[in-house]
């Protein structure tokens, strides 16, 4: 189903993409945005951002501020965003002066953890069982309903397993309430999970759907720590994740990327966790592995230009660098078949994302 604005005519090379957020994910698009012959103007309240490091322009400013909203709006041809924290209402002005990929109401979906459950489930895609927590005082009934061990999470601005906290038993319930920030929240199952796998899906400004294959990412600390690409599961199981992405990008009606985060559980089901309509960690490995990067994707899906294949060349092994893991980044050069990519960040805090490496099987090691 073709999007809902009117009819869209594919943007030339030249013209200007507005980015909101400045972090790599910004970054890594507009370099795929400028190998393309595209300019980037990034939108970010945060100084030398490592978007703002490769973009034609730059706007420092709060997200809220509508002068600065409508000057940036004034100067691009389409806006997009790099993280699905951006304020409802700074897209949804942005919306009312330009196009918009993808619009506001999917960003609505993805940035409420308890909108995004009800709409996944109500497309009959299964997810760990769940149950609103408003308020304290609906705690104890989600977790009488849900049992032990579940995970509270914040339906909001929670990411790498930010405001998130286990309950093992009833007792831990208001600590972990505490521990979130009391805040209006979700309460989940616990799954029992063989691994953590995810698709990226893109959608075409004309309705057409690509998505790259199901991989297997491996967490430390909450954190993406490995990407095994394509994932080593068989191949009816690929199928029901490309489907699960397909029929969410389209059910969002997503003109851009939707990442669909899940568990694949013991007994073989999988389960969507999380949404993000944008490019993800789990796909860095398609730079250096797939003939259109999901980054290119994005960019084409964006401007309005006809998708690229998305076939993988080779398999790959996205590792990120965080904290001082990037400090090595003179061995990984060194190393044949490793492809360093580093985000400008200066300081290398623990946690920080600060770079990732693809290791792609070279031809002779077959
Ligand atoms: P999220 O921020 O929802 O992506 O969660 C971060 C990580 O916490 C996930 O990648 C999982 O490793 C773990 N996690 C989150 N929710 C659950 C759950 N319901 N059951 C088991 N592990 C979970």
């Amino acid at each position: 189903m073709p999007e809902k604005t009117p009819a869209f005519r594919p943007l030339p090379p030249g013209s200007v993409i507005g980015m909101l957020g400045g972090g790599q994910l910004g970054r890594m698009t507009a370099l795929a945005a400028a190998a393309m012959g595209y300019r980037t103007h990034v939108l970010s309240p945060e100084p030398d951002s490592p978007c703002a490091q490769v973009t034609d322009r730059a706007t420092l400013s709060s997200y809220r501020d509508e002068a600065a909203l409508a000057a940036f709006a004034d100067t691009v041809d389409v806006v997009t965003f790099e993280f699905e924290n951006i304020p409802y209402e700074t897209v949804a002005f942005l919306a009312g002066r330009t196009t918009v990929r993808p619009g506001p109401e999917a960003l609505a979906v993805c940035q409420d953890r308890l909108r995004e459950k009800d709409f996944v489930n109500r497309l009959g895609i299964g997810t760990a069982p769940y149950r609103a927590v408003p308020d304290l005082s609906a705690l104890a009934d989600a977790v009488a309903a849900i049992g032990t061990p579940s995970v509270l999470k914040s339906t909001r601005e929670g990411y790498d397993g930010k405001a998130q906290a286990l309950i093992r038993s009833p007792e831990e319930a208001e600590d972990a309430w505490r521990r979130i920030g009391k805040r209006p929240a979700i309460l989940e199952g616990f799954v029992d999970f063989a691994c953590e796998v995810s698709v990226i899906a893109a959608r075409g400004a004309d309705g057409t759907v690509a998505c790259y294959p199901v991989v297997e990412n491996r967490h430390r600390n909450h954190i993406l720590a490995e990407t095994i690409a394509p994932a080593k599961v068989d191949p009816a199981l690929a199928a029901e994740a490309d489907s699960i992405g397909r029929r969410l990008v389209e059910a969002l009606d997503v003109v851009g990327l939707l990442a669909v985060e899940m568990f694949l559980t013991k007994d073989g089901r999988l389960l969507v966790n999380e949404l993000a309509p944008r490019p993800h960690n789990s796909g860095h490995w398609t730079m250096d592995a797939c003939p259109t990067s999901q980054f290119e994707q994005f960019v084409r899906a964006v401007c309005g230009l006809p998708l690229g294949p998305v076939a993988p060349w080779r398999p790959a092994v996205m590792t990120n660098l965080i904290g001082d893991d990037a400090a090595a980044w003179a061995e990984i050069l060194a190393e044949p078949g490793a492809k360093l990519h580093l985000y400008g960040k200066t300081e290398a805090r623990p946690g920080r994302k600060m770079g990732h490496v693809n290791r792609v099987r070279p031809l002779t090691g077959d």
